[in-house]
């Protein structure tokens, strides 16, 4: 596998997990000895592969409009299937039939990529991916699989486009599906959870620092900025996230959720109930990584589970009355 991907080198940029310091990232490899394919799943999420946090898109001329784009085509190998899941979250947003807009930039990058993706062996602390309905073993959200096999890998080719990545896979592609099924979701309706929970108490110890929302995997806020230079516009995407106060601070100066319990009330809401209501994906994929590194503690798993048990309470109580 190692002189195969040796050679992918030289057609793709190739991103896969390799430690930077002490921690282990998807970043760019040059070497594939720099590439670490184990049970661990990195500290960021690979998403910045379709949605940069910073990408200049368009500049303005004085008679023209000129896209900015500058696209290669990446293969991202080693991906976790928590985090292969949340491009299905992405391409239902940004491309999907459901989704109300089409995002040229989003889609340009998404065509150039090849995903591999790689199961983890085993649950890390924070993980909760199986409650999500996420296989930690297989992935069938990527172009090919790295199933783990007496201390190497055996290749699982998925889509034509991973069909023939490693010599000798240029077999049929296979499309197994997970057959997990979520136990961790919010049936309910609106009006009752987002008044009848205890919404301050769960958001108690948040601090607006924005590092569940740029850690996660399907988080996908963002903010575009025109800043002028000797005549020209440029116009640069960045992301955004929904726990910062000024998140939804409009011109005229009002702002419709001042308080951190509105805004972790909305990152909750968006992900267990928007999401799945308008595109029928939940956009939480039990990767843990918003739970593992919060400094306030806060636990998205912890309080889905106590919105779930206050609506089952809830109905019980009602049937009980009838
Ligand atoms: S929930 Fe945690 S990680 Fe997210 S903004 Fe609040 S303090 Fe930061
Ligand atoms: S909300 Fe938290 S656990 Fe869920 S996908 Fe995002 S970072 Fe992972």
């Amino acid at each position: 596998m190692k002189a195969a991907l040796a050679e992918l080198m030289k057609k793709y940029t190739v991103i896969a997990p390799v430690m930077a310091e002490d921690k282990l990232v998807y970043a760019e490899v040059n070497e594939v000895k720099d590439i670490v394919l184990d049970n661990r799943l990195p500290y960021k999420s690979p998403k910045e592969v379709v949605f940069p946090r910073v990408e200049n898109v368009m500049r303005f001329l004085e008679n023209r409009v000129e896209e900015m784009q500058e696209i290669k085509p990446v293969l991202l190998v080693g991906a976790k299937p928590c985090d292969t899941a949340a491009m299905r979250v992405f391409d239902e947003v940004f491309t999907g039939d459901k989704g109300r807009f089409k995002d040229r930039f989003y889609s340009n990058r998404r065509n150039c990529l090849t995903v591999v993706g790689m199961g983890c062996l085993e649950k890390k602390p924070g993980c909760f991916c199986e409650e999500r309905g996420t296989d930690l073993s297989f992935s069938p959200d990527c172009d090919g699989f790295l199933d783990p096999v007496d201390g190497g890998f055996v290749y699982e080719p998925l889509t034509g486009k991973g069909a023939g990545l490693f010599p000798g896979t240029e077999t049929e592609p296979l499309k197994r599906r997970s057959p997990l099924t979520e136990k961790l979701v919010i049936h309910g309706k609106e009006a009752d959870v987002f008044t009848a929970m205890p919404w301050e108490t769960y958001a108690e110890g948040c601090i607006g620092c924005g590092t569940c929302t740029y850690l996660c995997p399907t988080c996908h806020c963002f903010n575009l900025r025109d800043a002028e230079n000797k005549g020209v516009v440029t116009r640069t995407r960045v992301w955004d996230s929904c726990m910062y106060p000024g998140f939804t601070l409009h011109a005229g100066g009002h702002n419709p959720r001042t308080k951190k319990f509105e805004r972790f009330r909305q990152r909750v809401l968006h992900k267990y109930l928007y999401i799945p209501e308008n595109y029928g994906e939940t956009a939480c994929t039990g990767c843990g990584r918003c739970i593992r590194s919060c400094p306030g503690g806060l636990n998205i798993k912890n309080t889905v589970s106590d919105i779930m048990k206050r609506l089952e309470e809830k109905k019980n109580s009602e049937e009980a009355e009838k």
